[in-house]
């Protein structure tokens, strides 16, 4: 294939070529303007802004909102889990941890003697809830700013989730 050699000195296409355009002050000052345009704006409709002002002011999530988990019980208080491991089965984080065991009561098959959370490996993509044939796991608590001082505290067990429902801080 025949080629063109471009002759030496030939001004390359599309380079400023003005000594406004070389310097770029013109458009560094018209920057400049449209983010004191937008400042002034700002500062004149602080109400019309969307920033919340957290945590003075919270968003308020839909009620299909995947919060943190929790267990919901019989009447005696006990967990409705029958530790049939579907949850932990599906879980794609892996973060769920059942021990389960007999059951004293004969018509119970079985009940989950450690039932152990990862809050931290969680993905919150709801699919424990959607497994469970039970109704015994929950996302619904709206719980979202979990918080501890300990990357084991995130590791919340049997009572937390069934007890702590409001709660947060770990
Ligand atoms: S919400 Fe998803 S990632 Fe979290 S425990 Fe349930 S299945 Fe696992
Ligand atoms: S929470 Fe539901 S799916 Fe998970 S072990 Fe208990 S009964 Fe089975």
């Amino acid at each position: 294939m025949e080629t063109t050699r471009i002759p030496a000195g030939t001004p390359v296409p599309g380079r400023p070529d003005s000594f406004r355009d070389v310097i770029y002050v013109w458009e560094v000052l018209r920057g400049l303007g449209i983010t004191i345009r937008h400042l002034i704006r700002n500062c004149l409709h602080m109400k019309d802004l969307p920033t919340l002002q957290y945590p003075d002011e919270k968003r308020v999530y839909g009620p299909r909102f995947r919060g943190r988990h929790r267990l919901t019980q019989r009447e005696d208080g006990s967990p409705r889990c029958v530790a049939c491991m579907m949850c932990s089965t599906v879980c794609p984080a892996g973060c769920i941890h059942i021990i389960a065991a007999e059951h004293p009561d004969r018509r119970i098959e079985k009940y989950p003697a450690v039932y152990e959370i990862d809050l931290l490996r969680c993905v919150y993509c709801g699919l424990c809830e959607e497994a469970c044939p039970c109704d015994a796991i929950r996302l619904d608590t709206g719980v979202y700013e979990i918080v501890a001082d300990r990357r084991d505290k995130f590791v919340v067990g049997k009572e937390f989730l069934l007890n702590e429902r409001e709660r947060g801080t770990l």
